[in-house]
């Protein structure tokens, strides 16, 4: 009874363009979720799952076709199927991966394994993992409702598509040359995605760091979102002053793994985002929004959090583990990252910190993918 019973009792933010910015309330939660539901019929529904440290959302439009962005690592997978079922869905009519990293294809694997799905969007950028030939492979043995194989794209800046009547999606990048050798060329040429729907609009960004700001600066893209799907799990170099100025959002998501080891999200982001409406998924879980017939926006979540989400004091400490440095490539490395150097070329350090006052840089196993 208390499921059927949210809508009515959901904190409200107005957000129709003529309404006075309220001014919200930081990160007060709004209503407890007993669980996920199905989005009524005539609804648009954002639910940022949590798949632990990764991301995954799904969107379902209000003629009920469903959009799934990222899944999540693989040990995700089965939990994640089980929330879209616990969502109702049936088929992923588009299955999108913004970038080859594990934390956000691997639990689309068994999302492919298990449900029918229409068409797979992909940035196409060449990637050595075991987990993303795992997720091609099952892209080859997937199935759409009727039988046949899925479409595969590969996806760049300039698709538009309306999936509901009055309902529009645009692909703002990655755009064509690819970028390449920034820190981390997947999350640069993460598939950046806004959602405009005629009472809100949305801006999902994967993984984009820096240099996929900068790019999408250039290519002069209209940013402003109302809710932002914060970059990087919110580490310091997935936001920055001039990119929230571009696109002013009301709320900010963030998709972040409790007691995650990268100290995720980052003091700095947690600072900048000090004004907007936040959620996140490591303090309340699953965080669903929904647009209501009466132009409003719902938001629920399946956690209560006692904790202020950008309180900077909920940072974890900066990894102590101990930590191998490349004595060659001055990177340094976690000591179970899979990619060690050498052992001639191994130096050790007792901690991050000791390891970046002697010059280094961390590795993506350090920084997070
Ligand atoms: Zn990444
Ligand atoms: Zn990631």
């Amino acid at each position: 009874m208390r499921a059927a019973l949210w809508l009515l009792t959901l904190a409200i933010l107005a957000l129709q363009a003529c309404s006075p910015p309220s001014k919200p309330s930081t990160g007060a939660p709004a209503e407890t979720l007993a669980s996920l539901q199905p989005a009524p019929e005539g609804t648009l529904q954002v639910a940022f799952l949590d798949v632990g440290q990764g991301d995954s959302a799904l969107i379902t439009f209000p003629n009920g076709r469903t959009m799934l962005i990222d899944g999540g690592e693989v040990e995700q997978g089965r939990a994640l199927v089980r929330k879209l079922e616990r969502l109702g869905v049936r088929q992923i009519d588009w299955l999108v991966a913004t970038h080859p990293h594990s934390d956000h294809i691997g639990g689309l694997i068994e999302v492919l394994r298990t449900l029918p799905v229409v068409e797979v969007w992909d940035i196409g950028m060449p990637y050595e993992s075991p987990v993303y030939r795992d997720f091609l492979r099952a892209v080859q043995r997937a199935r759409t409702p009727d039988g046949k194989r899925p479409k595969f794209r590969i996806v760049r800046r300039g698709l538009t598509l309306e999936p509901s009547p009055g309902v529009r999606i645009r692909v703002l990048a990655p755009s064509e040359p690819l970028l390449q050798g920034t820190r981390s060329d997947p999350n640069n040429n993460s598939l950046v995605l806004r959602l405009d729907a005629p009472e809100a609009s949305f801006l999902f960004v994967g993984d984009i760091e820096r240099e996929g700001r900068k790019r999408l600066y250039a290519a002069r893209e209209n940013l402003q979102a109302d809710i932002l799907k914060v970059s990087h799990h919110g580490a310091a170099n997935g936001t920055d002053r001039a990119f929230l100025k571009r696109v002013r959002p009301k709320v900010a998501v963030i998709s972040v793994g409790a007691g995650n080891r990268y100290g995720h999200p980052h003091r700095e982001t947690l600072a900048l985002l000090r004004n907007l409406r936040v959620y996140r998924t490591d303090l309340h879980g699953d965080i669903v929004m929904r647009l209501g017939a009466d132009r409003k926006l719902y938001i629920a979540t399946t956690r209560t959090s006692r904790m202020s989400p950008t309180a900077t004091t909920t940072r974890a400490p900066a990894p102590t583990f101990a930590v191998i440095g490349n004595r060659r490539s001055k990177v340094y490395h976690a000591p179970d990252c899979p990619g060690l150097p050498k052992p001639e070329n191994q130096v050790r350090f007792r901690s991050a910190q000791e390891a970046e006052a002697a010059g280094y840089r961390p590795h993506t196993c350090v920084e997070g993918e």
